[in-house]
């Protein structure tokens, strides 16, 4: 049996100013101070705020090697620039670096849960480069598979149909949901496809016993709900991502259908998505929780995303009284909420309550301990959660265990060659950047290409 005690921390939560929390073969055993040492290994945690790992509910690990390319785009430009540009261009060792390096950084920044929609499996290798990397970073991560159609000339997958038996297929290589690394399914977005083939892809989903998540309800599928509800297909174990220009109504059916929200701040305020929805979430009984989206846009941390989250929802709660000609006396929302959203909220939207989100004996041991030193951390914020949500920095994350595995100690990574992936990850860019160059002159002609090219029409109303 391995045994890790984290030693003399400040756990978040935890009235005792110091604390212990001993570790079992990945299993949290204990919490409570001055704790029984044995032989385990011990990770001393003086002057440390020791917390659970944040849940990135929404990230496209792929995009990792394109890193700040859509820092001045819209949404418009994203769907023309990466979808029928850079996707076409990629080739399964794109895709393994990218998933590698960014679930490194995710770890890095004390993400230990990630929920990756991968819809740039292009072929079965592709599928297979996304796995692989995902299980050699030690992340947990669920694979959320995506039958898009990238708009290739000669494509692997003669048809919709190719892509749901090799989905079928690649689901033996997983276990079960709440596994380290498990699979699930990401639909395709509902205006690119009749409601025929959605309805495949959920029927499928459900027949493999697999999560299911979703672009949902921006501008492009603004009545994404309805239309599942209207098909019959609205249900538990479905992760809405964004929801913008979802209604009230069908919020409150999301709520209903037992689903979860994923609201990614940063994309969705920078590309004309509309404001996140994390009050109306709350006003319909959904938890919000919070994605990083892409890191062709923003950074991959959950710091950035916790903060613009909570202080957006606050302006938006402070317009009302304001619009009344007068100035709101108290705030609504506060940093424990928002950093409820980050860790427990977000874990239960993957299906990982009761798994991990919290610091716990029975749960399993995502933590991360912070080092809270530097003059951006002088003098001591009173609050430790307000430290954490609006101080903390991603290189504040000094320690990060993933299933009771430490993936980083005292500030770096472990067992990582960084010369190496820094090479791999480089040429992969490289080669990205060059093949986007020209990637609208081979891909304008295909099928896939025209539907998304009418999408963008209508989206903007150039149609
Ligand atoms: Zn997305």
């Amino acid at each position: 049996m391995s045994k890790t005690l984290i030693r003399n921390g400040h756990v978040v939560g935890q009235t005792t100013a110091t604390c212990d929390v001993l570790i079992e073969d990945g299993r949290i055993v204990a919490v409570g101070p001055a704790l029984a040492a044995g032989n385990a290994q011990i990770i001393e945690a003086a002057g440390m705020l020791v917390a659970p790992g944040f849940v990135d509910t929404h990230r496209h690990l792929w995009q990792t090697s394109i890193r700040g390319v859509a820092a001045d785009w819209s949404l418009v430009d994203y769907i023309r620039n990466i979808r029928l540009g850079y996707a076409t261009a990629y080739t399964p060792e794109d895709v393994y670096i990218a998933t590698y390096v960014g679930a490194l950084e995710a770890i890095d920044a004390g993400i230990t849960s990630l929920g990756d929609f991968c819809h740039i499996i292009r072929s079965p290798e592709h599928a297979e480069a996304a796995r692989q990397a995902l299980i050699d970073s030690g992340l947990r991560a669920r694979l959320y598979y995506g039958f898009y159609n990238i708009p290739d000339e000669k494509p692997v997958f003669a048809d919709h149909a190719a892509r749901l038996a090799h989905a079928r297929d690649f689901r033996r290589a997983f276990g079960t949901s709440t596994d380290l690394i498990s699979m699930g399914v990401a639909l395709t977005e509902f205006n690119l496809q009749p409601i025929e083939r959605t309805t495949a892809e959920v029927h499928l989903a459900r027949d493999l016993d697999l999560d299911i998540t979703m672009h949902m309800g921006t501008l492009s599928t603004p009545d994404g709900v309805s239309r599942l509800r209207e098909a019959g297909l609205l249900g538990p174990r479905m992760l809405h991502v964004h929801c913008n220009a979802s209604t009230d109504a069908e919020l409150a059916q999301i709520a209903g259908s037992g689903g979860k929200v994923s609201i990614t701040p940063e994309t969705e305020m920078q590309m004309g998505m509309g404001f996140p929805i994390t009050n109306r979430a709350l006003k319909a009984e959904l938890r919000p929780t919070f994605g990083i989206d892409i890191v062709s846009d923003c950074s991959g941390d959950m710091f950035a995303q916790m903060r613009l989250a909570l202080q957006t929802a606050r302006a938006i709660d402070n317009q009302v009284v304001l619009d009344t000609g007068k100035m709101p006396v108290s705030i609504g929302l506060t940093v424990a909420n928002a950093y409820r959203f980050a860790t427990l909220d977000g874990a239960a939207a993957m299906g990982f309550d009761g798994l991990v989100g919290a610091i716990a004996p029975g749960l399993r041991a995502d933590i991360i301990l912070m080092k809270i030193e530097g003059v951006h951390h002088l003098p001591k914020t009173p609050d430790p959660i307000a430290t954490i949500v609006l101080q903390a920095r991603p290189g504040d994350v000094d320690t990060v265990l993933v299933d009771g595995v430490v993936r980083k100690r005292a500030g770096k990574l472990v067992n990582v060659d960084f010369a190496a992936i820094g090479c791999r990850a480089q040429t992969s860019a490289d080669h990205l950047a060059e093949a986007a160059r020209d990637a609208a002159a081979h891909t304008g002609a295909t099928a896939t290409a025209s539907v998304y090219a009418a999408g963008v029409a209508k989206m903007t109303g150039t149609n």
